[in-house]
Parts: C-alpha cells; sequence; structure tokens
C-alpha cells in the first residue's frame, strides 16, 4: 500500500493499533519515528518501551501481555545496529504480537523481511527506491490481508494518497535499485575501510566491516551492506565535526539519504535533534557522530573529498 511519506505509512500503521496499546521498539530508530511516536501518538494513549533489539533477552523481557507491535530498524539509524529478524519475528509470533520493520536503509533488493516472518515492512521511497532526491513517499508491504484491509481503510479515511507524479517517479526509481545498490555497496565498503584506517577516526559503524558485532547476522540476512556509514573523530571536539561537515565538496550536507548523490549530516544537531539527550545517549548518539549516505558517484572523488574534509580536524 502506498503512502505519500514514509512517516504518513509509520502513522498509517500505528492507527491500525488501538490507542493503550503498548509497542515496543528498537531504542536505534530514524528521528522522525520517535518523534511520532513520543510526541503524537503517546499523547493519545499508545504506551511505548524501548529496547536495545541486538540483545535477544531484553526483547524477550519487554513482551508482556499488553505489547501489541514490536517495531524495529536494522540496520538502524544512524547507529548501523543489526537486529536478528527471524528470532525478533518467532518470539513476537508465539505471543500473538505483530511486528513491522523499518526497511528503509537495507531496501527490498538487500533485506526482505517478510520473508523472515515479519508481518508489516515500511519504506520511506523518499530514499533508495526514488533514488535520486526528487520524490517523497511510503510503502507498507504485508503478508496479511487484514492488515492490507486496515491500511487501505487508513489511506482512503485520511488521505495520505501519493501524487501521480511521485508515483511515477519511484516507479522509474524501482527499475535501477539493484544496479545502484550495488554501485552503493561497493563505495560503502571501500568508505569504511579507507575511514576505519584513518588516523582521525576513532570508530566507524558498518556492518561490512568484520569487526562490526552484527557483521555474521548481516552476512545472513542481507545480500550486501548496504550504502549508510556513521563514524566518530578521534579528538571528539564538536568544533572540529563542524569544520569536516563544512568542508566536503562532494557529500553535501543534508539530511535525507539513499539517493545517487552522497550526503553528509550529524544526527544529534539534524536527523536526531527530536530525541531527549537522555535517549541519544541511550543510543549511542554522540554529538562527535557523523553520519554519511555513500552515494554512487566515482569511488575515488569520494575518498579525495573526506580525505581533505579530515584535514580540517585537529
Ligand atoms: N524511516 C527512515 C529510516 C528514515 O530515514 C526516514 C526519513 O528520513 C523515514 C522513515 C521517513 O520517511 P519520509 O521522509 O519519506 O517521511
Amino acid at each position: 500500500i502506498c503512502f505519500a511519506s514514509g512517516v504518513a505509512g509509520i502513522d498509517a500503521i500505528m492507527k491500525g493499533l488501538d490507542p493503550g496499546d503498548k509497542i515496543v521498539a528498537s531504542d536505534d530508530l530514524y528521528g522522525g519515528t520517535f518523534r511520532l511516536f513520543n510526541h503524537v501518538f503517546a499523547r493519545y494513549g499508545f504506551e511505548f518501551e524501548y529496547v536495545d533489539m541486538t540483545r535477544l533477552d531484553e526483547v524477550e523481557a519487554a513482551l508482556d501481555g499488553d505489547v501489541r507491535l514490536v517495531w524495529l530498524e536494522t540496520p538502524s539509524n544512524p547507529m548501523m545496529r543489526i537486529i536478528d529478524l527471524e528470532a525478533v519475528a518467532d518470539m513476537a509470533r508465539t505471543r500473538n504480537i505483530q511486528t513491522a520493520v523499518d526497511n528503509t536503509f537495507a531496501t527490498p533488493y538487500l533485506q526482505q523481511p517478510l520473508s523472515l516472518g515479519i508481518d508489516l515492512v515500511l519504506h520511506s521511497t523518499t530514499k533508495y527506491l526514488g533514488g535520486h532526491s526528487d520524490v517523497i513517499g511510503g510503502v507498507v508491504c504485508t503478508n496479511s490481508d487484514e492488515w492490507a484491509e486496515k491500511l487501505r481503510f487508513q489511506i482512503k479515511s485520511t488521505g495520505a494518497v501519493p501524487g501521480p507524479m511521485d508515483c511515477f517517479l519511484t516507479l522509474r526509481g524501482t527499475k535501477t535499485l539493484h544496479v545502484r545498490m550495488q554501485r552503493h555497496c561497493e563505495n560503502a565498503i571501500r568508505m569504511a575501510e579507507y575511514l576505519s584506517g584513518h588516523s582521525k577516526v576513532a570508530a566507524v559503524y558498518f556492518p561490512g566491516l568484520s569487526s562490526h558485532p552484527g557483521h555474521d547476522l548481516a552476512r545472513r540476512q542481507m545480500r550486501d551492506f548496504g550504502g549508510m556509514i556513521s563514524f566518530t573523530l578521534r579528538s571528539g571536539d564538536v568544533a572540529d565535526v563542524s569544520r569536516v561537515l563544512s568542508a566536503t565538496r562532494v557529500f553535501s550536507l543534508a539530511e535525507s539519504l539513499g539517493g545517487v548523490e552522497s550526503l553528509i549530516e550529524h544526527p544529534s544537531t539534524m536527523t536526531h535533534a527530536s530525541m531527549t539527550a537522555e535517549q541519544r545517549e541511550r543510543a549511542g548518539i554522540s554529538d562527535g557522530l557523523i553520519r554519511l549516505s555513500v552515494g554512487i558517484e566515482d569511488y575515488a572523488d569520494l575518498e579525495d573529498d573526506l580525505d581533505q574534509a579530515l584535514e580540517k580536524a585537529s
């Protein structure tokens, strides 16, 4: 079922539940999802509990009698954590709890949660599916006739319908999705390896690196590792972060992600600014964290650009 934005898809899933229902969500999520959960749906009596879903024991402990939905992202935004989709789906199903995955970072080319037992899959088509940063849209996929009917009812009743030009652009984007994703993945793994060896970089968060704690799991449940990378600078100095962000010329400073062109951004003041400082700290989003959406440009241009920008850090 297609929506006018990714957020409209999340909104429609939530409205398929009943006020007062409890949602267990992973603690590292797109900032707008936090905003919608904490500042909109919490006002209508929904209850949210955030857990680190890389720890299956924490998920199990949270799934008590009132929980109706488990919501998660893998790879997560922006810490690139990997969550075991099959294990979470099994755990929820045995308790009659629905599961929803925001699969925006992975795309259907790299990861197919429905085939691992998940009930609802959301994509912001604004990102990789559209692929050219010229459209806003969302899609929710489900194997459940009951959910499909609920979602159709929501879109008809609340009006978050995508326009025809947006549908045309998104469909056109899907025709090159696999080729673009191959190049995003190729560029990102090279970029992650380059950053890992850089003297000014303290930590690189990318599931394609064998040092990443979710690497083996990502190999199992994804076709490849995607185009998103986060990293921190060794100095930990916010002024340094700002110097790097304003020095790039090929990477544009912007939110969003998944387009053919590379973007750089600062989660704590941009995409994740609407989380509380405590929520950011819990998710591991420090003020020194930088997020990259690695595009499909010539790899050497991207590395040269980051190289000269990182020189500006002390
Ligand atoms: N999910 C993720 C992971 C996102 O990064 C975003 C937007 O940045 C959304 C959902 C929301 O999508 P949209 O901008 O299409 O409403």
